[in-house]
Parts: C-alpha cells; structure tokens; sequence
C-alpha cells in the first residue's frame, strides 16, 4: 500500500467514525426526547379529556414582565398555550403540570380560577416566581409553582384534575 492509499483509507475511517458517533447522539438525544414526552402526552390526554385544549404554540399574550411565557391558560376557553420552546428547554413537563394546576383551579371554581385544597406549602426558593403577583393571584400562582416543583408533581396533576374536574 502507497502512502496515498494509506492517507485515503485513514481519512475515510475518519469520517466514518465521526459519522457513527453523529448518528449515535441523536438516537440517544431522541431517546431522552421521547422519554420526557410519554409523561407530557399522558397529562395532555387527560386534560383533554376534561375538556381542555392544549395548543403547542406561542402564548397570545404577554406575562407582567413583558415576555412570551412558557405556558398559559385561559380559563374561559379553557384552552392551555405551551410555548414550543420549553421542549428545547427540557421543561415542558413542569411547565404543562404548572398550567394543570391552573386547570384543575379553573374547575374548583366552576369556570373561574379559585384555590384548590393543598396540603403542601411552597418551598422558599418558588417565592420569587409567585411573589411578583399581587393578592388572589399569588396565591393562585403559589399553588402552580408548589406543584411543580414537587417531585410527584404529575401525579399530583393529575390528582387535582381528577378531584375537581371529574
Ligand atoms: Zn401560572
């Protein structure tokens, strides 16, 4: 084998190695994708199923801080907007149990958000998150973050939906 043949052969190996290894992260990325969204597909199903509708979009409106939020509902139309981004993000499962709770409070109030009957007290480091409402929103908001946060938090989701959307 000449030298030429040689430098050939390795370059072409090279790329084949660096190509395997291209083809190996995005299965294992699709992988981890997937995964997260089996959980997330479950709590859109069941809110679809009291009658929610779950739109994979840009929100409609700005938050107070004058930004695109990750999720937002509104209770009139009960329809729940989940910003395509948080999947890029990886946080698409707490933001859509975060609009859940809101879904679930939506229901307790007969169409009109109202608190839910939760045992479970924020932790401090959500404050921040809630504490930039105002009175009957922040507590509205405190709950959907103490959710979330919560490592059952889709089970619990789904609890308050079945306890008050049923
Ligand atoms: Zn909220």
């Amino acid at each position: 084998m000449n030298r030429n043949v040689k430098c050939r052969l390795l370059s072409k190996l090279r790329w084949t190695s660096v190509i395997i290894f291209l083809i190996s992260s995005l299965v294992f990325a699709n992988l981890a994708y997937s995964g997260d969204n089996s959980e997330f597909e479950r709590l859109q199903q069941i809110l679809t199923n009291y009658g929610f509708i779950v739109k994979q979009e840009i929100p409609p409106n700005i938050n107070n801080l004058g930004l695109r939020p990750y999720g937002l509902m509104n209770s009139k139309t009960k329809t729940i907007w989940i910003n395509p981004v948080v999947f890029e993000l990886g946080n698409a499962q707490a933001v859509l149990v975060h609009e859940a709770v809101h879904a679930a409070q939506t229901c307790a109030g007969g169409g009109q958000v109202s608190l839910l009957n939760l045992d479970l007290e924020p932790p401090q480091f959500t404050r921040p998150y809630f504490m930039r409402y105002h009175s009957y929103r922040r507590e509205i908001e405190a709950q959907a973050y103490t959710v979330q946060v919560q490592p059952d938090s889709l089970a619990i989701a789904i609890e308050l939906l079945e306890q008050n959307c049923s």
